[in-house]
């Protein structure tokens, strides 16, 4: 098993591999991204092309890409090995693989691949639905590449269908797809004569269903409740298949609704996803981060639709991610412009785009003035769009954008008449204002990162001593520092033990760390998974700079704090002494000398 790992690690570029989830860039000899497994604004997610590792320096997730994939896809080990050889060009034979009991997740999932294939044919069977998609003007290569399908109308068609199967309906419940009857005799089908539209998982599988109506029964979309597969909150629709045109153009299109994605992508606008009938979440944005450099949100131009555009566009702001909205004709959604008008007129409004700033302020001002010119406005109302204006533009985290909006504000206020530029500079001194106050508002709480450190560290040592030992750890991997530090490893008390096994480790080598021109083969050596990751971290490392004088002081500091901690153990160890007994272990010495040298005088 050792030999087949070693053997997909070595034909997997991590990079690239890597490059399908997060975007990276080049950093000296490594690359950096933002880390996939916590939320960051500043990347400290490093990936080594020569050590084929990455390593994060914030939440300390690390290791190869197995490691990766079974991470970042919730995969078992077995999983992650057949997607790896598949990607390396390797024939697997299934015995070769580690063999595992279907573990729920998997039980699920098969789950769902089976309800897929069964709504699936029941579409074809289905004239009334097919009629209804070829209405809705979807192509049969857009209901393949989207898999939807048809659950016919009935109580118990699924359920029995996967009965025969030998499914449990406990699972099948839990799955989403079947109800409990309310008096507890058994299970129904959760979706009746409504189109199904498969939602997949960032790999491709089926996780849940969204299903529309065929008849005038309520609500006119449902959804599969939340599962342990399914989470609305990180579930992006038609994800899988946007992924890679995402990546190509560095941009994502998001809109609402099943039918508004499958027009966009059907007329070649690839690089679109949806959300699930709720506002995009921080989660969206941070999945969204790593790849994207800008969103266009094309919403419904209704009032909700505004709303629901102003709302994402602030979570993506809040994330850091430019995000530009997209106007549509009164009236319009992207499916019905797409059918009335086609791919070019989408185009068009897409290049007409408005940065979110410009969009939330043009919007107040054409709530407030409701049609008329704002500058003919009474005073008393421009002076509520001015208010509406500076709240909006407090809450945008580009300066520039706030500029953009005051200047939009100006014409609005009494003093511009007399002076433009003063009614601006009072415009910026008032947002001065509020921010400051906003500032000395309490904090808000800062969420630790979603993972604990994948290397545990002792609490009572200060933070400076687990520092130093690292630092000396790395400093025998430079040549200009490892002469100094080298000899030094087997006097250092370390307070992390796994420091202490890498000072050991290390010292075996066969030559001294520095001397390893390939890292990858220095990393061979050690044998278990917490000290490459801690070595390879520590390779990969490049502030601050490695110096014979850095590592100096910070043996120094070691050595400091070790001969603090022995004048308390000592001090500690007489304290504890009974005082009483101290007393009378000084008299029994005395008493024992005076007797001693009292029989010697007398004897002498
Ligand atoms: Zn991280």
């Amino acid at each position: 098993m050792r030999d087949l790992r070693e053997a997909i690690r070595e034909r997997i570029d991590l990079v690239e591999l890597v490059s399908d989830y997060v975007r990276l860039e080049r950093a000296g000899r490594n690359f950096k991204g933002l880390c996939p497994f916590h939320t960051e604004k500043t990347p400290s997610f490093h990936v080594s092309p020569a050590l084929n590792r990455f390593h994060c320096f914030g939440c300390g997730a690390s290791g190869d890409a197995f490691a990766f994939l079974m991470r970042i896809e919730g995969l078992s080990f077995r999983e992650a090995m057949r997607r790896l050889a598949e990607r390396a060009g390797l024939e697997l034979h299934e015995e070769t693989l580690p063999q595992e009991a279907p573990n729920t997740l998997e039980r699920l999932r098969r789950l769902m691949y089976a309800a897929n294939f069964f709504y699936r044919q029941c579409l074809r069977r289905a004239p009334h639905a097919q009629h209804y998609l070829a209405q809705r003007g979807l192509t049969p290569e857009t209901i393949q590449a989207f898999e939807l399908g048809y659950a016919p109308d009935g109580w118990n068609h699924l359920l029995r269908f996967l009965q025969r199967h030998n499914f449990t309906l406990e699972d099948a419940e839990q799955a989403g797809l079947l109800k409990a009857r309310d008096d507890g005799s058994g299970y129904y089908d959760r979706f009746r004569n409504r189109i199904t539209f498969p939602i997949h998982d960032a790999s491709g599988r089926v996780v849940a269903f969204g299903a529309r109506t065929l008849s005038d029964e309520e609500p006119k979309y449902l959804n599969s409740p939340e599962t342990p597969l399914f989470e609305k909150r990180t579930t992006l629709y038609g994800w899988h298949l946007a992924r890679g045109a995402i990546l190509r153009q560095k941009a994502t299109l998001i809109v609402e609704g099943y039918l508004d994605l499958i027009m966009l992508h059907q007329h070649g606008f690839t690089h679109s996803v949806a959300t699930l009938g709720t506002a995009l979440t921080e989660d969206h944005a941070t999945r969204l981060k790593r790849l994207v450099e800008r969103v266009y949100l094309m919403f419904d131009s209704d009032t909700a639709g505004v709303r629901a555009a102003l709302r994402a566009g602030e979570v993506l702001a809040q994330a850091g991610i430019p995000a530009l909205v997209v106007r549509l004709p009164e009236g319009d959604d992207p499916d019905s412009l797409l059918r009335a008008q086609g791919a070019a007129a989408l185009q068009r409004a897409l290049e007409h785009a408005v940065p979110l700033a410009q969009f939330g302020i043009e919007q107040i001002v054409r709530e407030q003035a409701g049609g008329r010119n704002p500058l003919e406005l009474e005073p008393a109302l421009k002076a509520q769009i001015v208010e509406r204006g500076l709240d909006w533009a407090q809450g945008l985290p580009s300066e520039l954008d706030q500029l953009a909006c005051l200047e939009r504000l100006a014409p609005l206020t009494p003093a511009y008449l007399t002076s433009p530029q003063a009614a601006l500079q009072t415009l910026q001194r008032e947002l001065q204002r509020r921010l400051r106050s906003r500032r000395r508002a309490p904090a808000p709480i800062v969420p630790l990162p979603a993972e604990t450190p994948a290397l545990p560290e002792p609490s009572g040592v200060p933070k400076a001593v687990l520092q130093a030992e690292r630092e000396v750890l790395r400093a025998t991997l430079h040549p200009e520092s490892a002469a100094r530090v080298f000899d030094q490893l087997p006097e250092i008390e370390w307070q992390v033990p796994l420091h202490a096994q890498l000072a050991t480790a290390l010292l075996a080598l066969p030559k001294p760390p520095y001397h390893y021109e390939d890292p990858a083969e220095l990393l061979r050596y050690l044998a278990d998974e917490p000290l490459q990751a801690i070595l390879s971290a520590l390779m990969m490392q490049e502030t601050p700079p490695m110096s014979p004088a850095w590592a100096e002081g910070c043996l120094q500091r070691l050595h400091e704090y070790a001969l603090r901690r022995k004048r308390a153990q000592l001090a500690a160890q007489i304290d504890s002494q009974n005082a009483e007994k101290l007393q009378e272990y000084w008299r029994v010495r005395v008493e024992s000398i005076e007797r001693t040298e009292g029989s010697r005088w007398s004897s002498g």
